[in-house]
């Protein structure tokens, strides 16, 4: 047995597009660029698109379309990807780490709500410029909560979707009596889903897809992720002075309608080829059957794992549709850092490659070095990260490879109670 924690999703398909491109002369800001930004805009329901060379690229665009700069402060979470706090240390913007909620695995919005009042009773909100929540492993935040702060405190939103692809959102609404208003936050969410308020009063859902809900939403396609273009990334808005702006940024500060050598800011270059859109294009066009293969593999992870000794499968909140990017356990308290790591070995010694997605971005040496953060600093962020362990998960697992990882890991676990 040798199975990979991820593995891409090829077909003919995808070649046939990737060669297509190959017999032409356009490599790169040729027609495949235009109709990827086209077809991923009218998938995810954006005005714009704009593709770019990896998910980090577009996450530095988008602070720097933003105008976020040095000594401004950014609201995130460290339990993630290190490229969705990176993204701020590129333009010296400062990333305030608060702490998750334990069982989504999101940023807590009651924690970014804690910070604002802090710094508006320290007369320092003035700083405070933008939340970048991450909907981490799949699983949107608290979108609600957190819209409704922005909105409060007047900041700005910025989804790293990276790992969310075709993951959705319900907004609750209430309706009746010609008025329409959100429901209050004290209302039990479960409650609220399932009765009728009152007679004139009806609740609807409405959902959304994670990545449109803030200002901008970045998206990324590096192999592992639920499509890809190789490397690639794509950044969405409605707004369109933002998207001239990344797209400027992205081509080495040129403006859309000036001549080739003329540049009207500072740029880079985070041009995409036309090669890895037609890459794109083909994973699009089966973005559904791929999305679909990672529910059911996901579901059947599900129903063997459930109700076992010593850890719990996801949590998937009833607001949210989960799009799959990984299948991460949670290890009960008894198991600490090291037995997790002891049975990931385990597990990588019979051939099933396991990880342990994340280490806290807040005890990464930079980010130690740079702001001095301690163990202790966000105790659940911590707690949770020493005991995650991610199995592997891609859509070509078969069902005998997923029960044999769920059997093996079941005996790791047993062996270690
Ligand atoms: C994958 C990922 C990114 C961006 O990744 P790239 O490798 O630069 O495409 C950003 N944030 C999160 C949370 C990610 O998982």
């Amino acid at each position: 047995m040798n199975i990979p924690l991820s593995s891409p999703d090829i077909t003919e398909l995808e070649i046939k597009y990737v060669t297509d491109v190959l017999k032409t002369p356009y490599l790169s800001l040729g027609p495949k660029l235009n109709e990827f930004e086209e077809k991923f805009a009218e998938y995810i329901g954006a005005k714009h698109a704009i593709a770019v060379n990896s998910g980090t690229s577009g996450l530095h665009l988008c602070i720097k379309a933003l105008g976020i700069s040095e000594g401004d402060e950014v609201i995130t979470t460290s339990f993630s990807f290190i490229a969705s706090a990176s993204c701020l240390l590129y333009e010296r913007a400062k990333p305030i780490f608060v702490d998750i909620d334990k069982s989504t695995l999101n940023i807590c919005p009651d924690k970014i709500e804690e910070f604002i009042e802090k710094s508006i009773s320290q007369n320092r909100q003035h700083k405070i410029k933008a939340i970048l929540p991450v909907h981490v492993f799949g699983h949107p935040c608290d979108m609600q909560k957190i819209m409704g702060i922005a909105n409060r405190y007047n900041l700005l939103v910025i989804e790293d979707a990276c790992e969310a692809l075709g993951a959705e959102y319900g907004f609750r609404e209430t309706q009746g009596n010609g008025m329409r208003y959100t429901i209050p936050e004290f209302v039990n969410k479960k409650t609220a889903l399932n009765s009728t308020l009152s007679n004139h009063t009806r609740e609807t859902i409405k959902w959304k897809k994670a990545g449109t809900i803030g200002k901008v939403g970045v998206f990324a396609f590096y192999p592992n992720k639920q499509m890809t273009t190789g490397e690639g990334g794509i950044i969405v808005t409605n707004d369109k002075r933002i998207s001239d702006t990344c797209k400027s940024l992205r081509n080495q500060g040129r403006s859309s309608n000036s001549r080739w050598l003329k540049h009207v800011r500072l740029g880079y270059n985070y041009r995409i080829s036309d090669i890895n859109c037609a890459l794109g294009l083909a994973q699009l066009q089966r973005l559904e059957e791929i999305l679909q293969k990672r529910e059911r593999i996901a579901n059947l992870y599900n129903q063997i794992l459930k109700n076992c000794k010593g850890f719990r499968i996801p949590y998937v909140d009833p607001s949210v549709r989960m799009s799959w990017f990984v299948y991460v356990l949670h290890l009960d308290e008894e198991f600490g850092e090291k037995e997790r790591d002891s049975i990931i070995n385990a597990l990588k010694r019979k051939g099933i490659a396991c990880s342990n997605y994340f280490p806290p971005i807040h005890l990464q040496p930079i980010f130690v070095n740079l702001f001095g953060y301690r163990n202790g600093a966000l105790p659940i962020t911590e707690k949770i990260a020493e005991r995650t362990l991610a199995l592997p998960f891609h859509n070509n697992l078969t069902e005998q490879e997923v029960w044999f990882i769920a059997e093996t890991l079941k005996g790791e676990i047993n062996r270690r109670i």
